[in-house]
């Protein structure tokens, strides 16, 4: 195919439409505003320290099967490893380890052996979870729409959850794959996460994660398959704004003043960030308005570098404890020195986002040493504290509405991101999905001849950047 396409953000998103589309033969420039691609999925050298760090960790499931297959084709999927099956190892202050495994009986069987041996809760406990389980594995999510509107939260105690079930099993999975607290997520969304992660298939919620730094994964391999279909990538390029002519998307205007004319233009950037891009007039249409009722949640890492190795895992989730989520870095990248980087993972941390960087390292590093003796003895030698304010779109009830597909009244303009419709949480997957699904509906209609929901016309408004990073460094370097 013949034309040319302009990809608003180098996220996960814009990269996969941007190698859908040159692989059909269009000429692609990827426009992003800052020196990296990648979006919120990347990593960076601390200048102090010299060490590397993810913004935060990501990890996948074995259901991504978009992510993974993006992965594969970029010849990168070799530096991430996957569980052949679940485990997941579940530290709780009270009670002690659990490890949740999926065995190999046929789902939702293939929990049963383990949850059964789950020390946080009783017998009684784990028969009204399994019962709600069962609810969730025989919904038909397509006949109850409504459950959208409904906070998880509620449906688990109308299905007989007490706080404790909730706290110490419901969450432990949510939290981390919504970004969002029980009483603050769609039920939906939850349904969906349960149904595609744990319950449908014995093997997809096998945990996967990259051996290598985000970045580091993507970024040459990306570029290398772009040029080599000669498309083009600019970093440190930010678009200004949509250009509309004729009534359709034209190209897109710079930062610097520059113009780049183009046949369609794909806006892959959060929904903060694209309404100051459309054409005047746009912001205000109801298409487009609804998008300013997005909230957001924040994730928090915390980085330590000790001295020596102080934990034997690899990684694991926390109960009755600060830490939620804790990676060892240093055994995931195979490292082999003396130095062991933690990455401590909070989500939806509305509780930790405004403590000062200096005091989340000192709790957390408490309660690492409360978990993992050699931590009291050891020395932290450096810590870093990346803050994400407005990490993904918050699942809130209600936010199916707010979800876009790929086109809109604009003709020639696509939209993609993880906060589009993809049925999916705000994830890599979610990313990678709907990049492909606007990239497919621009191949459909540059093939059938244009035609586009309405052409109505457009204004301006200003939003922040939903990226908005924040990073404290403490320690020596
Ligand atoms: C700390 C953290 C941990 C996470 N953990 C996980 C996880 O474990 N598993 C998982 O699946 N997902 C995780 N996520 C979510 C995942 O990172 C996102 O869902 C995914 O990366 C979103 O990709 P995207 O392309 O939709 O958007 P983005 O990554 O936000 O990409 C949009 C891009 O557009 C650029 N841009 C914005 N405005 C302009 C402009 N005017 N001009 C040019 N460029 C512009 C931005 O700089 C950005 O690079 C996590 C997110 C965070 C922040």
């Amino acid at each position: 195919m013949k034309g040319r396409v302009v990809i608003v953000g180098g996220g996960l998103a814009g990269l996969a439409a941007a190698c859908d589309l040159a692989d059909a033969g269009l000429q692609v420039t990827v426009l992003e505003k800052r020196p990296f691609l990648g979006g919120r999925a990347y990593s960076f050298l601390d200048g102090r320290s010299g060490h590397e760090a993810d913004n935060g960790q990501h990890v996948f499931l074995r259901c991504c099967q978009e992510y993974i297959s993006f992965l594969d084709r970029l010849g990168v999927l070799g530096h991430t490893s996957l569980q052949p099956r679940l485990r997941l190892r579940v530290i709780d202050k009270l009670t002690g380890t659990s490890v949740l495994r999926a065995g190999k009986a046929p789902p939702p069987l293939h929990l049963v052996g383990s949850f059964l041996r789950y020390r946080p809760l009783s017998l009684g406990e784990k028969l009204l979870a399994a019962y709600a389980l069962f609810r969730l594995h025989s919904l038909d999510r397509s006949r109850h729409p409504e459950l959208d509107r409904v906070p998880f939260g509620e449906w688990l105690r109308a299905h007989g959850q007490t706080r404790h079930i909730a706290r110490v099993f419901w969450d432990l999975i949510v939290r981390p794959t919504l970004n969002e607290e029980l009483d603050n997520a769609s039920t939906d969304l939850a349904a969906m996460v349960f149904q595609a992660g744990f319950l449908h298939d014995a093997r997809a919620s096998a945990i996967g994660y990259s051996r290598v730094g985000l970045s580091t994964l993507l970024e040459g391999a990306v570029k290398d398959y772009l040029a080599a279909r000669g498309g083009q990538v600019r970093t440190g390029t930010a678009v200004r704004r949509v250009i509309a002519a004729g009534g359709r998307a034209a190209g897109v205007a710079l930062e610097g003043g520059e113009t780049l004319p183009a046949d369609a233009v794909i806006a892959a950037v959060p929904p903060d960030a694209l309404l100051p891009l459309l054409p005047d007039g746009l912001a205000d249409e109801p298409f487009f308005r609804r998008f300013r009722q997005f909230q957001f949640s924040p994730i928090v890492n915390v980085h330590l570098w000790y001295e020596r190795p102080v934990a034997g895992i690899l990684f694991a989730a926390f109960l009755n404890s600060s830490l939620q989520w804790l990676f060892n870095k240093s055994r995931m990248w195979g490292q082999t020195g003396q130095v062991q980087q933690l990455d401590i993972s909070l989500s939806a941390a509305y509780d930790w986002a405004d403590w000062p960087g200096r005091d989340l390292i000192e709790v957390m590093g408490k309660e690492v040493a409360a978990f993992f003796p050699e931590a009291r003895t050891a020395s932290l030698a450096y810590a870093l504290v990346v803050k994400q304010p407005q990490a993904t779109f918050a699942p809130r009830p209600g936010v199916r509405a707010l979800r876009p597909g790929p086109t809109t009244p604009l003709p020639g303009l696509f939209l993609a991101g993880d906060w589009t419709d993809t049925g999916w949480p705000a994830t890599m997957e979610s990313a990678v999905r709907s990049g492909r699904a606007a990239a497919a509906c621009l191949l459909e209609q540059m093939k059938g001849g244009e035609s586009s929901s309405s052409g109505e016309t457009h204004t301006a408004a200003v939003a922040r950047d939903s990226t908005d990073r924040r990073i404290v460094r403490y320690g020596k370097g």
